[in-house]
């Protein structure tokens, strides 16, 4: 499949460097690039109550801007700030499953912001699981009972840790599966 990875606001280039090569070694079959588009929805999506970003609305943004790229099989947002869903205090992501756009944070991935030393090691490998995630949620896959396998539900940092970034037999499959039928 083919990927494109759309940095929305200030998000550094090394880290969606590191993305799209980690990307093409997990995925089968897959290519990945980071986009030169700046998109401008950033601001749209602030709620001002709880200074935080909607993360519903950047996924609607992504979806709409993924629907006019006939050449991407798939559109992975990142964002450097924090979102929420009104019933969750914050998500690491989010996507659409099955669908073209996903979404992930990187605000809550740095070792910093838990008051410890900054890490790029841990802070790529914490990325490279949400993005795993949620791109394996657009591919239609649910959410994983094994605790190791990527596909596993994070509710906090531990839980991102203590998981792989990569996906377990059965879901690896499904994954490759839907890959593969995308032509
Ligand atoms: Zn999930
Ligand atoms: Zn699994």
């Amino acid at each position: 499949m083919k990927v494109g990875i759309l940095t929305i606001g200030q998000v550094g280039e090394e880290i969606a460097g590191s993305l799209k090569d980690g990307l093409e070694r997990i995925f089968p079959d897959t290519t990945c690039r980071v986009l030169d588009e700046k998109p401008q929805f950033l601001e749209k999506a602030f709620d001002k109550k709880r200074r935080q970003y909607r993360s519903n609305v950047l996924l609607g943004e992504i979806q709409a801007f993924a629907a006019e790229e006939e050449d991407l099989d798939r559109v992975l947002g990142v964002v450097d700030v924090d979102i929420f869903v009104p019933e969750l205090n914050f998500v690491f992501g989010e996507a659409s499953c099955p669908g073209k756009a996903a979404l992930i944070s990187l605000f809550r991935l740095k070792p910093e912001f838990y008051g410890e030393a900054s890490d790029a090691e841990l802070f790529l490998a914490r990325a490279m699981k949400e993005a795993v995630h949620e791109l394996g949620h657009t591919l239609g896959l649910r959410h994983c009972h094994r605790g190791s396998c990527v596909m596993h539900f994070s509710n906090s940092i531990f839980d991102t840790d203590k998981k792989q970034m990569l996906f377990c037999d059965d879901c690896y499959l499904k994954a490759a599966l839907s890959i593969n039928n995308m032509g």
